[in-house]
């Protein structure tokens, strides 16, 4: 019994450990990655870490609110900056880049229809850097 509660501990802190280090990781980047992206750039101070760990806690991440996810084409990204913004995603590199929420007006949110409690919109676009 006592063997089974330390050892559900240990799981609880490398677990938490895994998930602390992969929202930091989120945070410090703008690029909006992939889970393929953060499990290869954690793998190198976590050898531990699988790509099975990484999906689960994002998943949980998202469902809590802690992250964003953006569903793109064919593929899930991330964002750890959970502030109301949009994303435009280029068409020509696939980067996701932050359009700041007072760039678009916004009048559904003021509708007499529904309350509104999320939104989920992804523009799509050329970025400056493929239009140079
Ligand atoms: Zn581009
Ligand atoms: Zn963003």
């Amino acid at each position: 019994m006592i063997t089974v509660i330390i050892i559900a501990g240990r799981d609880v802190m490398r677990y938490s450990r895994q998930r602390e280090a992969l929202h930091n990781l989120l945070c410090s980047t703008k690029t909006h990655p992939d889970a393929e992206w953060l499990y290869l750039n954690l793998k190198k101070s976590l050898p531990n870490l699988s790509l099975g760990t990484v999906y689960r806690n994002l998943k949980q991440m998202a469902e809590n609110g802690e992250i964003l996810e953006i569903s793109c084409k064919n593929s899930t990204h991330y964002d750890g900056d959970i502030s109301r913004h949009y994303h435009i995603f280029c068409e020509n590199c696939g980067k996701i880049l932050d359009l700041p929420r007072e760039y678009i007006s916004v009048s559904v949110e003021k509708n007499n229809i529904a309350d509104i409690t999320g939104y989920d919109v992804l523009f799509q676009g050329i970025c400056f850097d493929c239009k140079k």
